[in-house]
């Protein structure tokens, strides 16, 4: 199987993720003579077997139920057991898209570190891409390894045990994307540079925690001929979807409407039964409570007719409804996950396509 090959039918020795709930998913490898068991009982990798991903399984005893999901990279970065500190998928779409990280790309990545974002570089270039992906760790890197061989994608990444800083990627004109994710960025942008094909426009991006990092890479960049270096910051921010109820157009004017003819029709009525002026005003002695009172009885007026009916607005029924889904996000942004700093390398002119057909 092959993370960005989906199928089906979960056959024996599958990766699966055994989702409990959006925060609780586990890893498994399908082995007919083993049984998983969580709180809710027990769910016997054979009976996965045959079963169509996605599907819901009961426990043994019916006491719960899992859901057997099928691997993408999304899901493996919320569940790869972390060697490292990882990128999660705020960054990975951000970055994936400013790299333009599409089928065909060559790309370099440093380190490998837990692999959470090798795998999803590794989809966006399958077919007939290719990733180097390149980490001095020992432990990590085997582990890295043995991974990407067990979840189909080996044929796309060529994985290396070095130390980039000290020896350079040692690779030439060879790669469209470069991503780096290491503690010095700015000694690795040289041997990056080397690495560009030299035909192409080359993207770069640098991720780091702090700006003094960023203020680093930002120089080194400038100083081995990158143009259009701009850093971003991420952060998260959550958006809260709602149905939102609102009038139709036709409806608010028809209830508004039918709101200033009933209070016409109440001013009429109250001044038809009004007493008659008589041409004799009683003189005026209002003490501050009659004129409280008066008051109170004018703002009643404009809200009931004589006959003590309501004329405020009605309410809407659902038929005047429309529902529009909006988001609504938080004030504050809590906390942030990184600096992105990209870059732009521009083939030198004497090796430009087109200088080259001269
Ligand atoms: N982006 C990775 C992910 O999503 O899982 C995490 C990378 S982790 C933060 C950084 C990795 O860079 C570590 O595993 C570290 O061992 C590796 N590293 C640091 N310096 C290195 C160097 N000079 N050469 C190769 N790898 C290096």
């Amino acid at each position: 199987m092959a993370f960005f090959r989906a199928k089906d039918t979960i056959e024996e020795g599958d990766l699966v993720v055994v989702c409990l709930s959006r925060d609780n998913m586990v890893p498994i490898t399908v082995n007919a003579s083993v049984v998983y068991n969580n709180k809710f009982g027990n769910f016997a990798h054979a009976n996965m077997i045959g079963m169509q991903y996605g599907s819901k399984m009961y426990s043994h005893n019916g006491r719960g139920y899992v859901h057997l999901l099928f691997p993408t990279p999304e899901l493996w970065t919320l569940i790869v057991p972390h060697r490292t500190q990882i990128l999660y998928l705020p960054d990975i779409s951000f970055i994936s898209a400013y790299l333009d990280l599409v089928p065909g790309r060559r790309v370099l990545e440093c380190g490998t570190g837990s692999g959470s974002f090798s795998h999803s570089i590794a989809r966006s270039i399958a077919p007939n891409g290719h990733l180097y992906s390149f980490e001095y760790h020992e432990k990590r890197y085997e582990i890295a390894k043995a991974e990407f061989e067990q979840h189909g994608i080996a044929d796309l990444i060529t994985l290396q045990h070095r130390d980039v800083l000290k020896d350079g990627f040692a690779l030439s004109n060879a790669v469209q994307a470069v991503f780096l994710d290491l503690p010095a960025p700015w000694d690795a942008i040289a041997s990056a540079k080397e690495a560009f094909d030299r035909l192409e426009v080359g993207r770069l991006c640098s991720f780091s925690p702090c700006i003094e990092q960023v203020q680093r890479t930002c120089q080194a960049l400038a100083d081995h001929g990158f143009t259009d270096i701009r850093m971003f910051e991420v952060l998260i921010r959550d958006h809260d979807l709602r149905s939102m109820p609102h009038p139709t157009i036709q409806s608010a004017i028809a209830r508004h409407r039918s709101q200033i003819e009933a209070k016409a029709l109440a001013q009429q009525q109250r001044a038809a039964s009004a007493p008659q002026a008589n041409g004799h005003t009683e003189p005026t002695t209002n003490t501050g409570e009659e004129t409280k009172k008066r008051k109170a009885t004018d703002a009643l007026a404009e809200t009931t007719t004589p006959d003590g009916h309501d004329l405020s607005l009605r309410p809407l029924t659902d038929a005047e409804l429309h529902y529009t889904l909006m988001t609504k996000t938080e004030e504050e942004c809590r906390g942030h996950t990184s600096y992105l700093t990209f870059a732009t390398l521009i083939p030198a002119a004497d090796t430009s396509p087109s200088m080259m057909a001269v």
